[in-house]
């Protein structure tokens, strides 16, 4: 499918590949790609422990680079962009959620969430107002002062996902996001997810292991022998 035709599409990829190097071993992980996220679609992608799941991701989210094929987010190619531009693209229209939620331990909750808004020239103020507001939204409102190492896993997994969500992204990479929560989290999870759908069109793609989540999505995708199958 060539990109000319997908005007409101926010992720593109076409032809993606990529092999891992290990001395003379070549392990070829995704073997052929193509992909479309349209504005507002909820998309999952399943498959066993190991078949590239985090690499598609990672490749998607401009993290890592292709051996052949492109992603082009907003209409942007990230192969033909500087480092900085790509920076700038990718803070703009993307969020990141992965199985481990990487927060800086020295900053509370709030400060958290408030980065990536103070990242991109937003006031304190009106930075930690949003911050405040997304806490509250996935549970944490009482929560906003602690640090990482005073929070359990999943109360850290909610603040990164209010951090990712916060600037209100085009589209939100989430890597086993709930994984790691009881089910009662990962619902309220779920939820918030839905809501922030129905309100900005938020796109989303999430690798997850939960069927429930899975199916609760408008498209799932299996990643099998490299390939990305429609289920
Ligand atoms: P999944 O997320 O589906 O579990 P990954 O994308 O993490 O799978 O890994 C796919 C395959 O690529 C695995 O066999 C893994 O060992 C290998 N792999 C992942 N990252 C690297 C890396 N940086 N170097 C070498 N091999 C890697
Ligand atoms: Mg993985």
């Amino acid at each position: 499918m060539s990109s000319e035709m997908n005007g409101d599409a926010v992720l593109v990829c076409e032809g993606l590949r990529k092999s891992y190097h290990e001395g003379p071993q070549v392990l070829p992980v995704i073997k052929g790609v193509e992909f479309v996220v349209q504005r507002g679609e909820r998309i999952a992608i399943v498959g066993q422990s190991g078949s590239g799941k985090s690499t598609l991701l990672n490749l998607l989210g401009g993290l890592d680079t292709p051996d052949q094929g492109r992603v082009l987010l907003a209409g942007q190619d990230y192969a033909g962009l500087s480092e900085r531009k790509r920076g700038e693209l990718r803070n703009r229209s993307l969020g990141f959620v992965y199985q481990f939620h990487h927060l800086l331990p020295e900053f509370t909750a709030v400060e958290n969430v408030c980065m990536p808004l103070l990242i991109r020239g937003d006031g304190i103020a009106e930075a930690e107002a949003a911050a405040r507001k997304l806490l509250a939204r996935v549970g944490l409102a009482e929560r906003a002062g602690h640090k990482p190492s005073e929070l359990s896993g999943g109360e850290r997994q909610r603040v990164a996902i209010a951090r990712a969500l916060v600037p209100e992204p085009d589209c939100v990479l989430l890597d086993e996001p709930t994984g790691n929560l009881d089910s009662h989290t990962a619902e309220s999870i779920h939820h918030l997810m839905r809501e922030l759908n129905a309100e900005l069109e938020t796109s989303f793609v999430v690798v997850t292991h939960d069927q429930q989540l899975a199916e609760s999505m408008d498209r799932v995708y299996h990643l099998q022998d490299g390939l990305l199958i429609q289920l």
